[in-house]
């Protein structure tokens, strides 16, 4: 998703933009650009399959609709916590498919589909409304699932489904920083509209967490280097720079407080608006050291199954594409073992964009050697 944006890494390639090239370019920015296009409001979209001439793509469909072409599904793929994850719950789980009728909401290459079908699904409707969904099908047929599994190309909010009720909702809709792209609307949507009293929604859990780290090094390279560039001082994007939260993978040792759960969201119950809140948060040091930046990641669950199942994608857990969420501060805080840096969160869905997201945080410290009280603001695009 925008998630799926192309983002720097500090790993190998030491901070170069090493992703860049993957860049989610999103459809929304062109009136950024100033091109004519009729933009939909679908990740993929359907302006671009106009412009397709024969089988013949080009740059400029791509830009639009960054769900059609394979890159963004390869790296969904390779993503084995993802993806395996998934198929561990589908596969050891067989008791909640086995002649079951199944949604999949924003099927991709089809891959969750073909888990269910293979499960013992009675039958699975694909949704998909990227280009992608012409390759979902040529993808079941070669598997020999075109029995089982049926791809529909379109908006989940738009299509007709052949059936009334759905017994299982199963959807990878998460975004870097859990909301971003707010493809969580759609799968509510789904709930809402076809899901049986006694169904099921896949995953059910999803949890945001908050802790701070040490990262003068990164701080100083992304934030810090518009102060002299070359001998110019380009500082006025520094503010720019400080209002992006970075998607990028923390080091373990870097965390310098606990790990604080903000909030838990239960699919199967929520609202659409339960997306946006306001929660307080507590970090405790664990030891004495400079905090630079607040950190969120999430954890998904699948609590339905026989145990319990799920992934996280914090620092401490192995890595996947949606790394981690790195919101700067703009001040250095010096904290000592067992104080308390303290404050609030707060997480919107921004009015003009609703697929962007606006997060403000405010934080105070009363410390020892650190007594800063802020509110700083900062948005994801
Ligand atoms: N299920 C696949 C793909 C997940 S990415 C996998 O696990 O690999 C999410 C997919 O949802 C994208 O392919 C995107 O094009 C599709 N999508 C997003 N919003 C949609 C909507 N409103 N209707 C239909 N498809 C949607």
């Amino acid at each position: 998703m925008d998630r799926r944006k192309g983002s720097g890494s500090r790993d190998a390639n030491g901070g170069g933009l090493a992703e860049a090239t993957a860049s989610r370019l999103r459809f929304e920015d062109a009136d950024e650009v100033g091109m004519e296009v009729e933009v939909e409001d679908c990740p993929a979209a359907a302006a671009a399959e106009e412009e397709v001439i024969g089988n013949e793509k080009t740059s400029a469909d791509y830009y639009f609709d960054s769900y059609s072409h394979f890159g963004i599904h390869e790296e969904m793929l390779k993503d084995v916590v993802r993806t395996r994850s998934y198929q561990n719950v589908i596969t050891q789980n067989n008791f909640l498919f086995k002649d079951k009728i199944v949604l999949d909401v924003g099927a991709g290459t089809g891959i969750l589909s073909l888990f269910c079908a293979k499960a013992g699904a009675k039958h699975v409707y694909a949704i998909e409304c990227s280009q992608m969904a012409d390759m979902a099908k040529e993808i079941v047929k070669t598997n020999g699932f075109s029995e089982v599994i049926t791809v529909i190309k379109g908006k989940v909010e738009e299509i007709e489904l052949p059936v009334p009720k759905v017994d299982v909702i199963i959807s990878e809709w998460m975004g870097y920083f859990l909301l971003f792209e707010n493809m969580l609307d759609t799968v509510l949507f789904a709930r809402d509209k076809w899901l049986a009293d006694d169904g099921v929604v896949l995953p059910d859990k999803a949890s945001l967490h908050l802790t701070a780290i040490e990262d003068a090094e990164y701080k100083e390279d992304k934030i810090e280097f518009w102060n002299n560039v070359y001998g110019f001082d380009m500082s006025c994007i520094k503010k720019q720079a400080m209002m992006e939260p970075l998607v990028d993978t923390v080091d373990a040792n870097q965390i310098v407080t606990n790990c604080q759960l903000l909030k838990t969201m239960d699919i199967s119950k929520m609202s659409s608006g339960d997306a946006s809140f306001t929660v307080p948060f507590k970090l405790v040091a664990e030891r004495n050291d400079f905090i630079h930046a607040l950190v969120a990641y999430f954890n998904v669950s699948f609590t339905k199954c026989h145990k319990l199942m799920g992934f996280s994608t914090g620092p401490r857990s192995k890595s996947t594409h949606w790394k981690q969420t790195v919101l700067y501060l703009e001040d250095v805080v010096t904290i000592c073992e067992g104080e308390t840096l303290s404050g609030t969160m707060t997480v919107a869905n921004n009015k003009k964009n609703p697929r962007d997201i606006d997060i403000t945080l405010k934080y105070s410290i009363n410390g020892q050697r650190s007594k800063v009280s802020r509110t700083q603001h900062y948005k994801m695009r």
